[in-house]
């Protein structure tokens, strides 16, 4: 099965068209819901005794097309497609969750989850972050309400790296689930469930869709987790199935009770972007890694992070645990939020946004927009500073990027 390479997977592993017509690309079934011949037929596929479809927030199948490129490329054994990568994310935490329960998490989130986390504390769910990303930190918040651990593969905009089998080890020591966003990296540089993730999440409104023409997120299980109805019961009704407990609980409750789910036409343009994703992660990896390289070496008053380079303490551990690469995102410390500000407004390429994983070369002064809201700990905690620059870096030709970072360092014109 792994004889085939990624590229060719992505191609012709997963379905693909549609055979009625020859279609090859799954059609945009852009239908709120599905008739049947009989009341017998909808009866039997509201009871999940017959496969089929029935409305669209439930499922679709365009939807369920792109959710099985994902599964198949991340190595689980089924996804949910949501409406975004927070709803991706909430839908994958809340399912398991209830009041009284923790989670405990990496140090250095996406604003979004900390925000989301936070949020959670009205429903008495507290979240307990490690003092460090290592998996021994993470073990000294776990306690006996401990429910779920979670972590970015690539922190962004913190850029540390999580060791996945070190972090499963110890979840699974305690007997609790590890989740794990992989927006960041996205399967071509791993796949976390293959490393002992029980649960992976992608924004895919990012390097998944590719060129920011769709909000969308995605989780796989991987069916692996052994739930128990001591300790979640809120899944007893749903261990009977087995494996697919998690997804089943999510299909038939909070996912279609939320309403989270994700428009037949964002789903399609996810099928197009993804092609070409390892093509893309290709070069975002090699772009990031020449303008990391290139600007360490350029100005000796500027620091750049990167898990690419030598000088990045999570190096040896990004070299052992991703493949092709070190994902797309740079960020440099410029010594002043004035220089910050100067230097993005000196750069001609790349666009103001606050997005990551486009084509296009994006930057961003993340301490004054995306962790605008932070507390002071928490964005030193995510790894922001006054004088951060966050560049996620395109696919652009190296040389024009590099003339422009240069000229903009040296005041721009
Ligand atoms: C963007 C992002 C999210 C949120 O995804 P949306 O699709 O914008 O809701 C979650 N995690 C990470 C790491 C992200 O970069």
């Amino acid at each position: 099965m792994e004889t085939i390479g990624f590229n060719t997977a992505i191609l012709h592993n997963a379905p693909n068209g549609e055979p009625n017509t020859g279609a090859t690309l799954p059609p945009i079934y852009q239908s709120s819901a599905f008739q049947h011949e009989s009341a017998e037929i909808l009866e039997r596929l509201f009871e999940n005794k017959a496969a089929g479809f029935s409305y669209t927030r439930i499922n679709n199948p365009t939807i369920e097309a792109f959710e099985k490129k994902i599964t198949m490329l991340e190595g689980g054994i089924s996804s949910v497609a949501c409406a975004s990568g927070m709803a991706a994310l909430t839908n994958a935490f809340l399912n398991i969750l209830q009041a009284g329960d923790e989670i405990v998490a990496a140090p250095g989130l996406y604003g979004g989850t900390i925000d989301l986390f936070r949020d959670f504390e009205a429903f008495g769910i507290k979240t307990f972050y490690a003092k460090e990303n290592t998996p021994k930190a993470f073990e000294n918040q776990i306690t006996k309400r401990t429910k779920l651990i979670f972590a970015e593969t690539i922190g962004n905009p913190k850029l540390d790296v999580t060791d996945i089998k070190g972090l499963a080890d110890i979840a699974h020591q305690y007997d609790v689930p590890l989740i794990i966003d992989n927006t960041t990296a996205t399967p071509y540089l791993v796949k976390p469930l293959l490393l002992g993730a029980d649960i992976v999440v992608n924004s895919s409104s990012k390097y998944i869709n590719g060129n920011s023409d769709a909000i969308s997120g995605i989780l796989t299980d991987a069916g692996t987790y052994r739930w128990s109805k001591e300790k979640y019961p809120g899944l007893s009704d749903y261990i009977k199935f087995g494996k697919m407990a998690y997804i089943a609980k999510l299909r038939k409750g909070l996912f279609r009770n939320t309403g989270a789910c994700l428009s037949p036409q964002n789903a399609f343009l996810n099928c197009i972007g993804l092609e070409t994703l390892g093509l893309r992660m290709q070069r975002h990896c090699t772009n990031a890694l020449a303008l990391a390289t290139f600007l360490e070496q350029l100005d000796a008053d500027i620091t750049v992070n990167y898990p690419g380079l030598a000088s990045s303490p999570y190096h040896e551990l990004a070299k052992s645990q991703l493949h092709n690469g070190y994902g797309g995102i740079v960020t440099f410390r410029t010594g002043s939020k004035e220089r910050a500000f100067q230097i993005i407004n000196s750069l001609k390429l790349p666009l103001i946004i606050s997005n990551v994983g486009d084509t296009k070369t994006l930057v961003i002064h993340p301490a004054s927009t995306i962790s605008l809201y932070c507390t002071e700990q928490e964005k030193e905690a995510s790894g922001v500073y006054d004088d951060l620059i966050r560049i996620s870096v395109g696919i652009e030709d190296i040389e024009d990027l590099k003339a422009d970072f240069e000229n903009a360092l040296k005041g721009g014109n």
